[in-house]
């Protein structure tokens, strides 16, 4: 990781844009522009102040040991709060004659509001310009998004052979995330969705306590996540032998999915990767019931740039990490989804989930 050189795209960005200071407040983008390490949690009270001089980390005493640790031989200074976090940063940035701040489209109101009156300067809502950084990741962070699809690659093997009827949705998502975890997953990047029989129509059910019996479709999705980055990962198997109507919606979901992926390079537009799925269900009558987005970037977030949908006119850029996720839908009957995680490049994609898509039957 190069801290210096993320640093200088941002700065870039700064100069195209005519603005002399930022303030990134998000976790993940915090996390990305310092590169530090062991630092961050969703709890954290902290800021990033970016100027063309000045690369400042501001954050509290409990986070004060490990954030000097990890700023050590970096171009970074940290600051910890005395009393009050916003006011000694807004105070600094009159001392330091910055007129003009950027903030990032995500920061709550009311955080907002009370910068807003406490800088002197203006301040202004900007886009999502560390988010448009991330999503071309560096080798390493590629290394670690593929560690984490191994890791669900391995948790999807192990449930194969724990799942039984007469289990409850609930039984099957802990063991998934009970393997990951045991086996290095960081906590879990999303709740893993376990839906049976009706509850898989619904594309982004939550689990229940449903009893998974024979005939029913059992759609799994979920990820791990390696040293701060996510995987993102669907299966959909059957409980006994699956009826003819779910090997039909099973086939064309494949078939999705591969011409989803078959459209996958560099260069292409976020809509025409959707395009090419959702016209392989069309072929089969089948594009009404597929509901969403084809897919989505995946780093520090499970959900980031690029998006893959039908309004999508996001370039896909080699070194994007993204899903191919297309799904079935039939409302009170069954859900079929195959989601793979895939590395853009320059003339196609390389696959970072493996677990196999053959139809399995339980
Ligand atoms: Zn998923
Ligand atoms: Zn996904």
């Amino acid at each position: 990781m190069n801290a210096q050189a993320r640093l200088s795209s941002l700065r870039r960005r700064l100069a195209l844009e005519e603005v002399p200071a930022i303030l990134v407040m998000g976790v993940s983008n915090m996390r990305y522009v310092t590169g530090f390490e062991n630092v961050f949690d969703e709890g954290i009270n902290a800021a990033c102040l970016v100027t063309p001089e000045i690369a400042r980390f501001y954050t509290d005493r409990r986070y004060s040991e490990a954030a000097e640790r990890a700023a050590e031989g970096t171009p970074w200074a940290v600051r910890v709060q005395r009393e009050s976090l916003y006011i000694e940063l807004c105070d600094e940035l009159t001392n330091d004659s910055i007129g003009e701040i950027a903030l990032e489209p995500e920061v709550p109101y009311g955080r907002f509001k009370f910068i807003s009156e406490q800088f002197g300067g203006s301040v202004k809502v900007v886009g999502h310009w560390v988010e448009e950084l991330r999503q071309v990741k560096e080798s390493h962070e590629i290394e670690r998004i593929a560690a984490a699809a191994s890791l669900a690659d391995r948790a999807f093997d192990h449930i194969l052979g724990h799942i039984k009827p007469g289990m409850t949705e609930r039984d099957v998502a802990l063991e998934l995330e009970f393997f990951m975890r045991r086996n290095g997953s960081d906590g879990m990047p999303f709740p893993p969705i376990v839906a049976s029989g009706p509850n898989s129509a619904k594309p982004h059910a939550t689990v229940t306590d449903r009893v998974i019996a024979t005939g029913d479709a059992l759609k799994m999705d979920f990820g791990a996540r390696v040293h701060g980055y996510c995987s993102d990962m669907t299966r959909t198997v059957f409980i006994g032998e699956a009826s003819e109507r779910q090997r039909e919606v099973y086939a064309a979901v494949l078939a999705a999915n591969e011409a989803g992926l078959e459209a996958v390079r560099a260069g292409v537009v976020g809509a025409e990767v959707h395009e090419a799925a959702r016209s392989a269900l069309a072929e089969r009558g089948l594009a009404e019931l597929f509901t969403h987005g084809l897919g989505h970037g995946v780093g520090l977030d499970v959900h980031e740039l690029p998006t893959l949908n039908p309004r999508s006119d996001d370039s896909i850029r080699a070194g994007s990490v993204v899903t191919v996720e297309p799904g079935v839908y039939e409302p009170g009957v069954a859900g079929v989804r195959i989601e793979d995680l895939v590395v853009v490049e320059e003339h196609g994609y390389r696959l970072l989930s493996h677990a196999p898509k053959t139809l399995i039957e339980i």
